[in-house]
């Protein structure tokens, strides 16, 4: 299954793909000749910017009832990242310009978002920013001043009672308030940035995938992200605990949690809704569209029922996970994991050294060289895996 490539591809998207291909290429080499082997500083860093969410959203791995972050102290719950932490990251990778994720909880929650704007903004870098697009008019400006290297990748869950059973009632009439918004100030080329709306494949939406895409696209948005679930199943998790029993012990973090990030990770969809998603997917497939459709992670039709019933199956011969080697994940605690969605990975603290120094760490390459040992479980449902991953 893939509509994207039949589709004009946008230069900046064509240049960071071509980076990204770059970078990948480097990696696979490198690792052919050296164990956790890993680029000198990594080429994107995902920032999570506060555990603060404004939203609780069925499906969230963060603020559902099983989330994570409802088994946090209050104070870990409003955490956010230090703006000091925020400008070392910037200095220490402004000469490569790594590309920036920023995630939360909501990160337009950052109370320093406006700062934040002003490091980045007139910086040569690729920024995508995911936001519940509650905030979009308060910080409107600050989206301003990005400018062109900015995706925001909007979440919306279908039509407005599909969106609203997940999201909350009234929430689709704000996201299509804060699009609009958007593209008005892009007509008068102030909103410089891209706008993509990115799906969960969920159980209110399932069967109406064809005609939501064709209703996306006439709000003249610039993508869709038609994303499958991430379910960890509990024989994943079981399987997991045996993985860290065994392998990852040594990590402080690991050996002393009481609550698994991976096991709130349960939102799935059962796998007979399979036949229906792959027929409303080769619909999408088949239909000749003017704009971009993506599916994450991009698996074949014959992998939908597998990777539904989040079993630990490795789809396409997937073995490796390049990700571990290209991009560091910071914590809104300023630590920095090896993974990108586990907390837990936590290798070292920006706090008390530099990314450079825990980027290329002994523990880091411990972990990186165990991971490509043997994959962990919890990998087989992981976009990255799909994303930058190799056979
Ligand atoms: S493939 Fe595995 S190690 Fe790599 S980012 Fe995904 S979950 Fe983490």
């Amino acid at each position: 299954m893939d509509c994207s490539i039949k589709q004009k591809i946008d230069p900046q998207y064509f240049e960071a793909l071509k980076k990204t291909l770059k970078n990948i290429s480097e990696v696979k080499k490198g690792k052919r000749c050296e164990k956790g082997f890993h680029l000198e500083m990594p080429s994107l860093v995902g920032i999570k910017l506060t555990n603060r969410c404004n939203l609780r959203c069925k499906h969230c791995y963060e603020w559902s009832e099983l989330g994570y972050c409802q088994f946090m102290d209050e104070i870990k719950q409003n955490e956010e990242l230090d703006i000091q932490v925020l400008r070392k990251v910037l200095a220490e990778t402004s000469d490569i310009k790594s590309g920036l994720y920023l995630w939360g909880g909501e990160p337009l929650c950052y109370s320093k978002f406006d700062e934040l704007a002003d490091l980045i903004s007139g910086e040569n870098r690729i920024c995508a920013i995911c936001t519940n697009a509650l905030l979009i008019e308060n910080n409107l400006n600050s989206l301003i001043k990005i400018g062109k290297n900015l995706e925001l990748v909007i979440a919306m869950e279908g039509f407005k009672e599909d969106n609203d059973k997940i999201r909350g009632n009234g929430v689709f009439n704000k996201i299509c308030a804060a699009i609009d918004l958007l593209l008005k100030k892009r007509a008068e080329k102030e909103f410089l940035g891209k706008i993509t709306i990115h799906t969960v494949i969920n159980h209110t939406n399932y069967n109406r995938l064809f005609e939501y895409a064709q209703y996306v696209q006439s709000l003249s948005v610039d993508s869709l992200i038609l994303c499958f679930p991430w379910y960890i199943s509990d024989e994943s998790s079981e399987l997991m605990e045996k993985y860290i029993n065994t392998r990852f012990l040594w990590l402080p973090e690991l050996s002393k949690a009481e609550n698994r990030s991976w096991d709130s990770f349960k939102y799935g969809l059962p796998e007979e809704y399979g036949t229906t998603i792959r027929s409303e997917l080769k619909r999408i497939d088949n239909y000749n569209w003017k704009f971009n459709i993506r599916y994450f992670p991009k698996i074949k039709e014959d992998e939908i029922y597998p990777f539904l019933s989040g079993k630990n199956i490795y789809l396409q011969n997937r073995t490796s996970c390049n990700s571990i080697s290209m991009r560091a994940d910071i914590m809104p605690d300023a630590s920095i994991s090896v993974c990108k969605h586990f907390k837990e990975f936590n290798i070292g603290n920006l706090k008390e050294k530099s990314l450079k120094e825990i980027w290329n760490s002994e523990a880091f390459n411990k972990a990186r060289c165990i991971i490509d040992e043997q994959l962990m479980p919890i990998c087989a449902q992981c976009n990255n895996l799909y994303l930058h991953g190799e056979t």
